[in-house]
């Protein structure tokens, strides 16, 4: 037997054990400082009361033979499907709930999307990436070329019109520079995908962090839908990032080398994927209802204004960055031009601060840094004056 040789050619990604092995060796050597971690990508506040108590709701149904569930509907339940289109009406996206697929999230489905293309499509990312779409397209044997993200672009990397791709990865508010595209930029890059019989894969896992006019849907764009697949997930807009919840948005008239899209999606995932659970789906419904999103949108707040006080560090202190307005996450130029392992260091030592080194997101991220807003107000506050201190001697 042979096994799939392609994983031979993904690049080991040792980014968070790396930063593991670096933060456990600090500690264990300096066991009395205290050591903040504005690292991590996962969120740290609680469910939204009104998740946990569908959640319950949900399992009691399970338990009750009158009201007991087997199999969802391979695309999700109707009413969930409903309030997910009602949610992106909120902000005046127009999407049919036939359109919808519940998914178990945006992770599992920018890797399993690949599943309905050919293995001979051209794969575009920006760079940096978020590495899900370049290692899944990897184990494929996909081609991969690179659109380049840097400060002359803001990091929002545009297409050049004389390079083809087949398959387009974007991703606004982008992980891991926190950088979204404008209503302009995403025009060009959907007359891009148009023009060039290309298909767009939108990942718009941070939309409820848009505090601006910057498109929360690629289908907010005029021509998305004959060009545009949308990825979506509850994670990082109500903490489901344990809970899993995602969903795919797939207009009914997307075709290409005369296929209906939304079918191939739909019979990949009648064929691997048997849905997600009773109680989870009953959550997901109950966050995204009225009462769901005034819940969920306190916790964003929270994380907004971690973002604000990170970012505004960064502006007294005259360090170049983006994201912290639109995102979780600010991307930050390393100063005195330092390496970004060799300013992670710095930082560990000098101010007992970890950060994730941009180098770990494609070759546009040496020298740049990603601080995030997960973590709790006291910390942000603590870490952000001794950054202050150190960066400001
Ligand atoms: N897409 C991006 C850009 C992310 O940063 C993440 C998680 O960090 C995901 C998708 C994963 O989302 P999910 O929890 O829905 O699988």
């Amino acid at each position: 037997m042979k096994v799939n040789r392609n994983f031979d050619n993904l690049v080991p990604n040792y980014l968070f054990a790396e930063i593991a092995k670096r933060v456990n060796e600090y500690c264990s050597a300096n066991p009395d400082k205290k050591v903040i971690k504005l690292g991590i990508g996962d969120v740290t506040l609680p469910l939204p009361k009104i998740a946990v108590e569908a959640l319950k709701k949900g399992a009691n149904d399970l338990g009750n033979k009158e009201t007991f569930k087997g199999y969802p509907d391979y695309e999700g339940y109707e009413f969930v499907r409903k309030a997910v289109s009602d949610y992106y009406n909120t902000f005046g996206v127009k999407v049919d709930p036939s359109e919808i697929l519940i998914t178990d999230g945006a992770k599992s489905d920018s890797g399993n999307i690949g599943d309905i293309f050919d293995k001979d499509n051209t794969v575009l990312v920006t760079d940096p990436v978020y590495p899900v779409y370049v290692d899944s397209n990897i184990m494929a044997g996909r081609k991969i070329i690179y659109a380049d993200s840097n400060e002359s672009n803001g990091f929002c990397a545009m297409p050049n019109e004389d390079v083809k791709a087949d398959i387009i990865y974007l991703c606004s508010p982008n992980n891991p520079t926190g950088s979204a595209y404008s209503y302009d930029q995403l025009k060009t890059w959907v007359d891009y995908a148009n023009k060039n019989d290309a298909i767009i894969i939108f990942d718009a896992a941070y939309e409820a962090f848009i505090t601006d006019d910057s498109p929360r849907s690629i289908f907010a764009v005029e021509g998305a839908r004959t060009c545009a697949i949308e990825l979506c997930s509850l994670s990082k807009t109500a903490g489901f990032t344990g809970t899993r919840c995602g969903y795919t948005i797939i207009p009914k008239e997307l075709e290409r080398d005369g296929k209906n899209i939304y079918k191939l999606w739909y019979r990949r995932e009648a064929t691997k994927f048997n849905g997600v659970s009773w109680p989870v789906q009953c959550a997901a419904a109950a966050v995204l209802s009225e009462e769901g999103q005034k819940e969920f949108k306190e916790n964003i707040s929270y994380y907004q204004e971690n973002a604000k006080i990170i970012a505004s560090a960064m502006d007294e202190l005259g360090i170049y960055y983006t994201g912290g307005k639109n995102s979780p996450y600010i991307w930050l130029k390393c100063p005195n031009g330092m390496g970004s392992w060799e300013f992670f260091d710095y930082l560990l030592e000098n101010a007992n601060v970890v950060g994730t080194p941009g180098e770990g997101f494609g070759k546009n991220g040496e020298g740049y840094f990603r601080l995030t807003s997960f973590g709790d107000r006291e910390n942000t506050i603590e870490a952000v004056r001794r950054i202050k201190e150190l960066l400001s001697k």
